[in-house]
C-alpha cells in the first residue's frame, strides 16, 4: 500500500501505560490491535502492532475521520502523524528535506532518537547532520533549540525510521475488554455518563441499566439515556441498555413508605435490581455516577445504609470529584448538552420534601417490608428490555421504541 506520494504517512501510536504491564503485555496490545481494526473496519488501513509500538498505514483522504476515532480508543497515550522509511542514511536525509520543504517556519530544531543501535551514527551526531542539511537547502531560516517553530523528530528504528512534527494525546487508559464487564447505572443526568467514560477508560466493558418510571416519565426522557449511550459507545464496542420499568416499585414505595425514606428505599431497590442484572449478563460489578455528598442520597451514611443491600463491589469513578470538574468532563466527551436537556428522571419525579441525610438501616428495612419487593423485583428483572446501542450499525432507535 506504501509508495504512492498519498500514503507515505503513517499514524504512529504509542502505548504509554500499558508499557508497565510486564506479563500482560501481549495481551494488551492484542486487545488495543483488535479494538483499533474494529473500529476502523470501513476505511482502507494497514494495521502493524509489535512490543513497542503500532502504526497504521492509511488514505490521506481519510486522516481527520480516522483521527476522530482514535481519539476515542483507549490505551492509546499518544500518536504522531509521521512520514515513514527505511532505516537507511540516504533515504532519511531525502525524505526529511523533502517533508521540512513543505512546511512554514523560521526557526528550527532537529531531534533524532535512534532506538536502533545498529544504525551507524548516534543520535546527537546525526541531529546536528540533518539539521546542516536543512539549512544548507533552505534559504533564510536558522536553529532555535529552545522554542523553534518546527521541531523536526526523526525515530529511528530497526524496522523504520518515522519523521514527525508534532505529537498529539490519546485518550490514555486501557483497551476496552482488558477488564471484565460492568454494570453501569446510567441516568439522564450529567453524572452516570462521566462515571462511565472512566470505567471505560480502565478498560471494563459495560452494559447500561436505565429504571423508567413511564407514564411518571416520559419517552423523551429514555431517548434522552440513548444518546448518552451512543457517545459511550463510541469509546467501546456497543453496549447493551436494559430498560428497568421501575413503576410499580416506585409507586409502592410511595403509598407504603415513610416519606423521608422513599429515596433511600428507592436507591436499596435500584441496587437489588442492578445486582440480579449483574448475574443476568455477568457483569462483574456496579459503577454508577454517586458523588461524596452531592444529594442526600449521596452522604456516607446514605451510602453505606443503601450499598448493604448487595456484596457485588459498587464503583463510583466520579466520587471524589467537584460538580465543576464532573461537568467539565462531560464537555469535554460531549454528553453535558444532552444530560441538561430538561426531562423529568425517576429520581426527580418523586422527590421528598425533606429526605433524609443519615439513615438509619433498621427504619430502612422496616419501611421497606411494608409491601412485597422481592417479587416486584424479579418482574422488574424478568421484563427487562434491552437495546443494543452500536454506533456502527447506524441502528434506528425510534424503529424499537
Ligand atoms: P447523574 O448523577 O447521572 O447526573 P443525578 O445526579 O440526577 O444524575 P442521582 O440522583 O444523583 O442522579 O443518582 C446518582 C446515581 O444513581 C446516578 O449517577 C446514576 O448512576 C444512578 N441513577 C439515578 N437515577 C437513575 C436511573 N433512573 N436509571 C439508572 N441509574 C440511575
Ligand atoms: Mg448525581
Amino acid at each position: 500500500m506504501r509508495g504512492g506520494d498519498t500514503m507515505d504517512r503513517v499514524i504512529l501510536i504509542k502505548y504509554g501505560e500499558l508499557s508497565t504491564k510486564k506479563a500482560n503485555r501481549n495481551f494488551f496490545i492484542n486487545s488495543l490491535y483488535n479494538n483499533v481494526k474494529n473500529k476502523l473496519v470501513d476505511y482502507k488501513v494497514n494495521i502493524h502492532k509489535d512490543r513497542a509500538k503500532m502504526y497504521i498505514e492509511f488514505e490521506d483522504k481519510d486522516l481527520d475521520n480516522i483521527t476522530g476515532i482514535i481519539n476515542k480508543i483507549f490505551g492509546i497515550h499518544a500518536y504522531q502523524i509521521a512520514y515513514i522509511v527505511e532505516s537507511n542514511d540516504e533515504v532519511i536525509r531525502t525524505k526529511m528535506l523533502d517533508v521540512v520543504k513543505k512546511e512554514k517556519f523560521n526557526t528550527f530544531k532537529v531531534e533524532v532518537k535512534r532506538s536502533d543501535k545498529k544504525f551507524p551514527i548516534n543520535s546527537q551526531e546525526y541531529s546536528r547532520e540533518l539539521g546542516a542539511v536543512i539549512l544548507k537547502n533552505i534559504p533564510d531560516i536558522k536553529v532555535d533549540v529552545h522554542k523553534p517553530d518546527l521541531k523536526v523528530k526523526v525515530e529511528i528504528r530497526e524496522d523504520n525510521t518515522f519523521i514527525y512534527f508534532n505529537t498529539y494525546m490519546g485518550a490514555g487508559g486501557y483497551p476496552v475488554g482488558t477488564q471484565p464487564k460492568g454494570m453501569l447505572m446510567l441516568s439522564g443526568g450529567i453524572d452516570s455518563p462521566v462515571a462511565g467514560y472512566y470505567a471505560l477508560k480502565r478498560g471494563m466493558k459495560l452494559d447500561a441499566i436505565y429504571f423508567e418510571a413511564i407514564p411518571h416519565t416520559s419517552i423523551e426522557a429514555r431517548n434522552k439515556v440513548i444518546s448518552l449511550g451512543k457517545k459511550l459507545a463510541d469509546y467501546c464496542d456497543s453496549i447493551n441498555l436494559h430498560v428497568v420499568n421501575f413503576t410499580p416499585i416506585q409507586e409502592e414505595i410511595y403509598k407504603k413508605c415513610r416519606e423521608d425514606y422513599c429515596i433511600t428505599i428507592m436507591r436499596r431497590m435500584m441496587y437489588r435490581i442492578a445486582s440480579k442484572l449483574c448475574e443476568k449478563y455477568n457483569g462483574l460489578v456496579i459503577v454508577n455516577g454517586e458523588s461524596i455528598g452531592q444529594v442526600a442520597s449521596q452522604t456516607l451514611t446514605s451510602m453505606s445504609v443503601i450499598n448493604s443491600v448487595t456484596n457485588i463491589p459498587v464503583i463510583r469513578p466520579v466520587a471524589c470529584m467537584d460538580k465543576i470538574e464532573i461537568i467539565d468532563v462531560a464537555r469535554k466527551i460531549d454528553t453535558y448538552d444532552i444530560s441538561i436537556i430538561p426531562y423529568e428522571d425517576c429520581c426527580t419525579v418523586f422527590v421528598p420534601k425533606h429526605p433524609v441525610i443519615n439513615p438509619k438501616l433498621d427504619v430502612a428495612i422496616k419501611e421497606e417490608n411494608k409491601f412485597d419487593y422481592e417479587s416486584l423485583i424479579d418482574e422488574a428483572v424478568n421484563s427487562i428490555n434491552t437495546i443494543k446501542i452500536d454506533n456502527s450499525k447506524n441502528t434506528e432507535f425510534s424503529d424499537l421504541l
